[in-house]
């Protein structure tokens, strides 16, 4: 499989470059030259095929010959060793919970699965890679926790300090051998920078091959496809059409949904469900793509003010906006909003969602009103413990800490302060 650059101005490439490089020269994002759909027969027999055969039978062909299908299975195999369950929540709306994984968020799969390719391409080389990554909390644990002793790989993690949870905080700073932690003075968007900076940064680039595990890597993106497939099977017995609702930041996930339908999963429609930083809901309404400064809300994983894989979903769209508006509603909903679904949920079904998932709940629970005959499916993209400072105060009685929770709450910190640039250079150039 080929893919081309976004911007259009690099030129075609590899899977495995495109997974080293994660952005093209020309600063664009990778997209695959072609997306063949699955037969049909497929679809029809998915009942009987487990989510292994799932996963391998759809990234097959963005793979393509470069990692043989042995290996290809084993690496999904080793990425999905966890579950995937559906739960009902109310009348046609269940939620999808991507939180089994190491680090109890959805970007688990994404992370385990690039670790693993890069793992294989480094396997009769010695080139080592360092894959530089910013996280506002739930990126970095799963990167970090992903990449953990694989071969040629040098993980640095860049978090702003004292903006994340305790629990994230934690999965990033104590896990040691290849992975690093620094520790930011500064926001999430100044850790962003310093990662942007350093790509452009010959003096870095000559020395070291630097990538991202942020979504903009099609290894990272494209595996997310499978958790839509995942949900199709849970649920074909209903009969009736599935409707998704993302809680979307870069939106890498409901992006990856709409490979899924690409690939022939007959989806009618996705929700992106937003908290206040809004701005492709407002493009749907208002057709201008106008970015503002990211703004902090209770959903963080989703304060992101110019999400970076829209222009997928355009790619996707053949950057129709008609097309786009047909497939895509957007909406918004307030920390208030999240917070009364939080407490409404739970009161009325005990179920405890985290501030993410809830913000897809409100979307499901919008969107019926205009269209009752579908079936909704939010994705519930964290465990609710990993926010425990905004869940908790709403719950009344104490939400248990799962294991892989447990197993890190002790473990000793280990994190780089980092004051600015500079700073941040010299210390991975001596990494
Ligand atoms: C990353 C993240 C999201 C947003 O996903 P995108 O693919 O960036 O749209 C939503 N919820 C949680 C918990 C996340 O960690």
């Amino acid at each position: 499989m080929q893919y081309y650059s976004l911007n259009k101005k690099a030129p075609k490439t590899s899977f495995e470059i495109a997974v080293r490089k994660g952005l093209a020269p020309d600063k664009g994002l990778y997209f695959p030259e072609k997306i063949t759909p699955l037969d049909t027969s497929f679809l029809e027999n998915l009942n009987q095929l487990s989510n292994i055969e799932i996963a391998f039978h759809a990234i097959k062909q963005f793979v393509g010959s470069e990692i043989p299908e042995s290996e290809l299975k084993t690496i999904i195999k080793e990425t999905l060793n966890f579950e995937f369950p559906i739960v009902s929540i109310e009348d046609n709306i269940s939620t999808l919970e991507l939180f089994h994984g190491p680090t109890m968020a959805f970007k688990d799969v994404g992370a385990r699965f690039m670790a693993r390719c890069l793992g294989y391409f480094n396997k009769n080389n010695n080139k080592e890679v360092t894959v530089l990554v910013a996280t506002s909390g739930d990126t970095g644990g799963a990167v970090a926790n992903g990449f953990l002793g694989v071969k040629g790989v040098k993980v640095v993690i860049l978090y702003p300090r004292g903006k994340v949870s305790n629990v994230q905080e934690q999965q990033l700073t104590t896990l040691g051998q290849n992975i690093t932690a620094f520790e930011v003075e500064g926001t999430f968007d100044d850790c962003q920078d310093m990662v942007k900076k350093a790509f452009l940064d010959s003096d870095l680039t000559t020395k070291k091959e630097l990538t991202s595990a942020n979504s903009i890597n099609v290894a990272r993106w494209l595996p997310q496809m499978f958790y839509f497939m995942f949900a199709y099977k849970q649920l074909k017995q209903h009969n009736k059409p599935l409707v998704f609702s993302v809680p979307s930041g870069n939106f890498g996930n409901i992006c990856a949904g709409m490979v899924a339908q690409k690939l022939g999963f007959p989806f009618p429609h996705f929700i992106a469900s937003n908290n206040e930083n809004d701005v492709v809901t407002r493009y749907l309404s208002s057709k201008k793509y106008t970015p503002l400064a990211t703004v902090q809300t209770i959903s963080n994983a989703m304060d992101v003010g110019n999400p970076s894989n829209f222009i997928r979903i355009q790619a996707l769209h053949n950057n129709d906006f008609q097309a786009l508006k047909s497939n895509l509603s957007g909406y918004r909903f307030s920390d208030e909003e999240t917070r009364e679904a939080i407490d409404s949920i739970y009161k009325s079904t005990g179920y405890i969602t985290d501030p993410h998932g809830a913000v897809g709940y409100l979307g499901c629970h919008h969107y019926l009103k205009l269209d009752p005959d579908v079936h909704t499916v939010f994705l519930e993209t964290a465990h609710p413990t990993k926010f425990l400072d905004v869940v908790q105060p709403l719950i009344p009685k104490v939400i248990e800490l799962p294991p892989q929770i447990k197993a890190v709450m002790g473990r000793p910190k280990n994190a780089k302060s980092i004051v600015n640039y500079a700073d941040f250079k010299a210390n991975l150039l001596a990494l």
